[in-house]
């Protein structure tokens, strides 16, 4: 298997001191609040194994979460399961309903973990290739690429790194080319809860001819600026979930119960934190961006995700690379390439940076990258 470019950058970012935009995470801790319910639990003696599909009260607030936030309705004993974070139940996921030679319909650019499981689960990858500046997604692509052995589509929306948001339209349009097959979708919606500009995310699970045939995929490091804690939200109509809950008991088996316990509570208690998390982002983005442009860089638009790409070929830069690394070692500023982030002909002109950061750190990448010349 490949060494994952997150890794790869943020070791670069270690090794020189280099301010890291590169790896997607918060500098800050995340609410209080929730933190002082897992160091209670911890004390409190949570620390045998939970039950394997999560604890009772994670699975309903994750069931009433949705319901709330999203309008749909889901069974917490039937429907919900939680996961040592989305990584794992993007893994159990792909495990579970990929065969030798089953085909699976990836969209590039990809966050760069599927295609490695998708390959470990003897899957055929089929691609559907994006291009900047607005990285559109042509129903016409879509149809194309899914065939009657399509077995599974992962779909990221809001998509990582590109920043697009994808509605009800575009959901639409894809269950329309997966009719006729009996092909799941494998909906990475980490960051539901990361839109800007008003924009309500839109689950697969509310489109009805999607809902039961969707894996839909959550992340409480995403949603409470938790990265590390590594808790992922899995929603499946009761027969895909019985064959996901297969999968996760032999990859990790549970996830810790201290944690699991104070996410409940955050998922409970704590939705006045998601309005002013977006509100910050936003102007984070907006900061960076008229920054990036002020000078002489030509950023893309972000309607999800925390990142930021900055499009390099007005630079003539062909080779983002060459370019990350340069502006790693020369300027101190780690981004990601997000040539990264394809397989077959990938697009080798776009930086992705990670604006989830304080002013003053975003304002002192801001002065260093307007010294750069690239
Ligand atoms: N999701 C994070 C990003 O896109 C990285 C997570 C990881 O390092 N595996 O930057």
């Amino acid at each position: 298997m490949p060494v994952t470019v997150f890794e790869r950058m943020s070791r670069i970012a270690r090794d020189t001191g280099a301010i890291n935009l590169g790896q997607g995470f918060p500098d800050e801790p995340g609410p209080e609040s929730i933190r002082r319910k897992a160091a209670e639990a911890v004390v409190h003696g949570l620390s045998q194994y939970p039950p394997m599909m999560g604890i009772p009260e994670l699975r309903a607030a994750i069931a009433s979460h949705y319901a709330r936030w999203q309008g749909v309705t889901l069974d917490p004993a039937e429907e919900v399961m939680v996961t040592s974070g989305a990584t794992e139940a993007i893994a159990a996921a792909l495990f579970a309903l990929l065969s030798e030679g089953d085909e699976a319909v990836l969209i590039q650019p990809m966050y760069d973990a599927y295609l490695p499981l998708v390959r470990r689960a003897g899957g055929a990858p089929r691609f559907v290739r994006l291009a900047p500046p607005d990285w559109r997604l042509e129903p016409e692509a879509l149809k194309a690429a899914i065939t009657p052995r399509t077995k599974v589509v992962v779909l990221n929306n809001p998509l990582n790194p590109t920043g697009s948001a994808y509605g009800r339209a575009d959901l639409e349009a894809l269950a329309e080319a997966m009719a006729g097959t009996d092909a799941v979708l494998v909906s990475d919606e980490v960051w539901e809860h990361v839109t800007f500009d008003g924009r309500e995310h839109v689950t697969a699970l509310s489109v009805p001819a999607l809902r039961d045939r969707t894996v839909k995929i959550g992340s409480a490091g995403k949603m409470f600026a938790l990265t590390g804690w590594k808790i992922g939200l899995v929603c499946a109509a009761p027969h895909l979930m019985r064959a996901l809950a297969r999968s996760h008991q032999f990859l990790t088996f549970t996830t810790p119960p201290s944690l699991q316990a104070a996410v409940a509570y955050g998922l409970e208690r704590e939705d006045a934190w998601f309005a002013p998390m977006r509100a910050d982002l936003q102007r984070k983005r907006d900061l960076f961006s008229d920054g990036l442009r002020a000078a002489g860089f030509t950023p893309l638009d972000t309607a999800g995700a925390y990142f930021l790409n900055v499009d390099l070929a007005p630079l003539g830069v062909d080779d983002d690379l060459a370019f990350c690394d340069r502006l790693a070692f020369e300027a101190g500023v780690v981004s990601v390439p997000v040539s990264a982030f394809y397989e077959e002909n990938p697009v080798r002109s776009v930086a992705r940076f990670c604006f989830a950061k304080h002013d003053r750190t975003l304002l002192d990448a801001l002065e260093r990258l307007a010294r750069f010349r690239p």
